[in-house]
């Protein structure tokens, strides 16, 4: 026997869904293929995370059809597993508090010139990487804001393995976890970054395929490098299609007129959003 499928969908409760959100439940519940799907709130950012959006998704998911797995993973409420993943890091030493502003970032990009460029735009210049103890020490003594970063050339150095990845689409990646250079992967107000909660949450939930977006397909890169220094299983990807708009432009949550909510009152059905979204995916590229 084959191990059962287990998938996932992956909302931020930070707005409406729209068509794009509603193709990627689709898809992830049609890729469980019987096996198990789960919903995992990705709440983590207090300050955008609303309450109402939250009892909307599954409103939302329930009008498509869609059926789920409870209880759905709230990241707000697992902020433990993520600073045991953290202080796990911080015992193989790849982590560096780094102090500087947004501001004090891009003078330095600015200054360097010609800046190495990330999916995120220009990659951190790494001016906290080489601080010695003894600075850090104080300047955190000292009460200063600072934030928790990837040291990923030295994370890289530990991993020992040719770190590969799989995309069922598309085929064997060979890992570039450089990609997004020095990364943050916690703040004092934000504890886990994505690429962390992510990779927790996937091991934790037992994911062994991660659908989602190809705008997300870089950042597999470095969560291969995570899941590589923290120990935990490797789930098989595949990054799907992207909705857009009439002008090519991928839907956002702002692109109001398009949210399930408004196609509902509108008098759609589930099968026209369906319908609808096989027709606007044949506009791209699909693995
Ligand atoms: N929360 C992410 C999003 O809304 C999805 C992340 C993932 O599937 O890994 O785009």
């Amino acid at each position: 026997m084959t191990k059962a499928e287990v998938t996932r969908f992956a909302p931020s409760p930070t707005g409406w869904l729209h068509l794009g959100h509603a193709y990627a439940a689709l898809f992830a519940h049609e890729q469980a293929a019987g096996g198990r799907f789960l919903i995992r709130l990705e709440d983590i950012d207090g300050t955008r995370a609303r309450a109402e959006y939250e009892a909307a998704i599954f409103e939302d998911l329930a009008w498509l059809g869609l059926e789920w797995e409870q209880p759905v993973r709230k990241q707000s409420e697992h902020f433990e597993d993520y600073r045991v993943a953290l202080t796990k890091l911080e015992g193989l030493g790849v982590l560096y508090p780094c102090f500087c502003t947004r501001r004090e970032i891009q003078e330095e990009i600015a200054r360097a010139g010609n800046a190495p460029q990330g999916p995120d735009g220009p990659l951190y210049p790494g001016t906290c990487r080489s601080r010695s103890a003894e600075e850090r020490a104080q300047r955190m003594a000292a009460g200063e804001q600072y934030a928790l970063r990837l040291d990923v050339a030295k994370a890289m150095g530990l991993v020992n393995e040719d770190l590969e990845w799989t995309d069922r689409g598309r085929g064997v990646f060979q890992a570039q976890p450089g990609v997004f250079g020095d990364v943050v992967l916690a703040r004092k107000d934000t504890p886990a970054s994505y690429h962390l909660a992510v990779v927790v949450d996937d091991a934790l939930q037992g994911i062994t395929l991660v659908t989602r977006g190809e705008d997300l397909l870089e950042a597999t890169h470095l969560h291969r490098l995570l899941q590589a220094l923290l120990g935990l299983p490797v789930p098989e990807w595949r990054h799907h299609g992207l909705i857009v708009d009439e002008n090519g432009k991928r839907l956002a949550k702002r692109d109001d007129a398009r949210s399930l909510r408004s196609l509902r009152a509108e008098g759609w059905t589930p099968e026209q959003v369906r319908n609808m979204i096989k027709i606007q995916i044949d506009h791209v590229k699909l693995p």
